[in-house]
C-alpha cells in the first residue's frame, strides 16, 4: 500500500510534527527519532509505516488490533492487511473535527477498548494512533493498563516520525516485550505453550529477532545443536506467552538489525545481543562464534558447530554457483545478509541499498560487504537504487516494486525482494541452495526482456501512457 496522501499531504510532515509537539507528544517523537534516525531522505518511500505494527499485531494469537486515524488511512491499511491474508478483524475508532477538538475521541477509544476486552478471546488489545490522532496528541498512555485482565497497549505510529514500516514492527514488538518483561520481573509467569513440558528447565535458547521464513529458525536450530543451544520462539512473537520464553534466552540474535526498542528490552533483561546472521560460509562461521562466545560455550563445541555448518554450506554453494552481476535493494532489513550470500555464491554485487538505518547489528555485514567491493547505502532512496542500477547494468536487480518496474523498462531482469527473496530460506545450506536457484531462473529471462523492450518501444511511457488516442501517439 502506498501512502494515501500526496507528497506534502501524507506527510505534511513539518506541520503534523509541530502540531504533535504542541499537543504534548514531544517525548514520544523524541524517542522515535532516537530509535529510528532519519537518513539522507526524511520521508519514507515505502508503504504506510503503520502497516508494519498492524501486521505484527494481526499475526499474534489472541490479540485485538484497533486503529484510530483518518478513514482513508484505515481503509488502505485494512485492505493491505487482508490482501496479505490477515483473516482477522481490525477495529476502528473514527473521529471528526468535533471529537478531536473536544477530546471526545479519547473517550471513544476507551469505550472501544472496554467493549473489546473479553478475556476469553484476548490476552491483549493494541490501540494504534495514526498520523492525525498523534498530531492531535491523543494520549494513549492514559489508557488503563488492563481491562478485565486483558492487557491494553497504546502506540503512536505516525508517518512523520517513523521512517519505514519495518521499524514500525519494532515499535509494537518492543512495547509488548517491555510489558512482558515487567510482568516477568514482578513474579512467576505462565509457561509458553511452545515450550514442551519435557523441555529441560535449564535449556539454553537463542532468540532470533526479525520476521523470517518459517524454515529458517529450524535450520538455525540445526546449526546451534552442536553447542547445546536451541532456538527460542522468535520476536515478533506469535503468542503473548512466547515473549516470556523469548526474553528468557541465553543470547538474543538481532538478525534483522533495526529492532532497536526490542533490543533495549533484551538488554534490560540482562541478555547479550549479537548482530548479523548465519549466511554463507564466512557469515555463518562468524555468527556461530559470536553466539557461542556470548553464551559462554566452550571453544571446542563452537568449533564443532562451525565445522558441521561450514562443510554443508560449502557443499551447497559449490553445487549452486552464481555467475553474474546483481544489485540488491529493499526495506525488509535483511538486504545486507542477502548481498553477503550472493557474493559468497559467486555473484558480483556492486550495490546494496536498504531503507533501514545503520545500526551496530549490521556493522559486521557492512564491513564485509565493503571489503568485497559492494557499496552499502543505508536509508537508501528509490532514486539512489535506480541510479545504481542504471550505472552498473546488473544481470539481475533484486528490489522494491518501483525499482522492479524501472528495471523492466530498461530491459533488466528484476525480482521483488519481498515476494521472492524473503519468501525463501536464507540461512545455512538451505539458503545457499535457494538463492542460487532464484538468480539462475530469473537471469534466464534477459533475452526475453530485451525483445519486449524492442517490441513495445516507447508505448506506455511518457505521453504514450494510459488509454485513448493520445496514448497511441497519433494525436499531439
Ligand atoms: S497514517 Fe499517516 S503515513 Fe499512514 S497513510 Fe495515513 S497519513 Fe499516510
Amino acid at each position: 500500500m502506498t501512502r494515501n496522501l500526496p507528497e506534502d499531504g501524507c506527510h505534511a510532515a513539518d506541520t503534523l510534527r509541530d502540531a504533535a509537539e504542541k499537543a504534548g507528544k514531544g517525548p514520544a517523537l523524541a524517542r522515535l527519532a532516537e530509535d529510528y534516525p532519519k537518513g539522507p531522505h526524511d520521508q519514507p518511500q515505502s508503504m504506510c509505516p503503520a502497516f508494519g505494527s498492524l501486521r505484527v499485531g494481526l499475526r499474534m494469537a489472541r490479540t485485538a488490533s484497533i486503529l484510530c486515524g483518518s478513514a482513508c488511512c484505515v481503509y488502505g491499511l485494512t485492505f493491505t492487511a487482508h490482501f496479505y491474508g490477515a483473516r482477522r478483524t481490525v477495529g476502528y475508532v473514527p473521529f471528526d473535527s468535533e471529537s478531536l477538538v473536544t477530546g471526545r475521541i479519547f473517550q471513544d477509544i476507551e469505550d472501544a477498548v472496554v467493549e473489546t476486552a473479553d478475556p476469553d478471546r484476548y490476552d491483549c488489545i493494541v490501540v494504534t494512533n495514526l498520523c492525525v490522532p498523534t498530531a492531535s496528541g491523543v494520549p494513549l498512555d492514559r489508557l488503563p493498563e488492563q481491562v478485565n485482565g486483558v492487557r491494553v497497549i497504546g502506540i503512536d505510529v505516525p508517518g512523520f516520525g517513523v521512517p519505514t514500516h519495518a521499524e514500525a514492527k519494532d515499535i509494537l514488538a518492543g512495547a509488548m516485550l517491555k510489558r512482558a518483561r515487567t510482568e516477568a520481573e514482578v513474579g512467576p509467569v505462565a509457561r509458553p505453550d511452545s515450550i514442551p513440558d519435557t523441555d529441560a528447565e535449564d535449556a539454553r535458547r537463542v532468540t532470533l529477532i526479525g520476521e523470517m521464513f518459517p524454515a529458517d529458525p529450524v535450520v538455525v536450530g540445526g546449526l546451534l545443536a552442536p553447542m547445546g543451544l536451541t532456538v527460542a520462539p522468535p520476536v515478533p512473537s506469535r503468542t503473548w506467552r512466547d515473549q516470556y520464553a523469548a526474553l528468557d534466552c541465553a543470547v538474543a540474535a538481532a538478525v534483522h538489525p533495526f529492532y532497536t526498542a526490542s533490543v533495549r528490552e533484551f538488554r534490560r533483561a540482562g541478555r547479550p545481543v549479537v548482530g548479523s546472521g548465519p549466511v554463507g560460509v564466512e557469515g555463518t562461521a562468524a555468527w556461530l562464534d559470536a553466539v557461542g562466545q556470548a553464551a559462554g560455550i566452550a571453544p571446542r563445541r563452537i568449533e564443532a558447530a562451525r565445522a558441521q555448518a561450514v562443510a554443508a554450506i560449502r557443499g551447497a554453494l559449490a553445487a549452486n554457483p552464481i555467475n553474474g552481476r546483481v544489485t540488491v535493494s529493499g526495506y525488509e532489513g535483511s538486504e545486507l545478509l542477502v548481498a553477503r550470500l550472493l557474493i559468497e555464491a559467486g555473484a558480483e554485487v556492486p550495490y546494496c541499498g536498504t531503507a533501514c538505518p545503520r545500526t551496530e547489528w549490521s556493522e559486521a555485514d557492512r564491513q564485509w560487504l565493503t571489503a568485497h567491493g559492494c557499496h552499502v547505502q543505508y536509508r537508501a532512496a528509490l532514486e539512489q537504487d535506480v541510479e545504481a542500477m542504471r550505472e552498473v547494468r546488473p544481470d539481475l536487480a533484486v528490489g522494491t516494486t518501483p525499482l522492479v518496474q524501472k528495471a523492466k523498462e530498461l530491459g533488466i531482469p528484476a525480482i521483488y525482494f519481498t515476494n521472492m527473496v524473503s519468501a525463501r530460506p536464507l540461512f545455512g545450506a538451505a539458503g545457499a541452495g535457494s538463492i542460487a536457484g532464484i538468480v539462475a531462473a530469473q537471469t534466464r529471462g534477459r533475452e526475453r526482456f530485451a525483445r519486449m523492450v524492442e517490441f513495445f518501444g516507447p508505448i506506455g511511457s511518457g505521453r504514450r501512457a494510459g488509454y485513448g488516442p493520445a496514448s497511441t501517439g497519433t494525436e499531439g
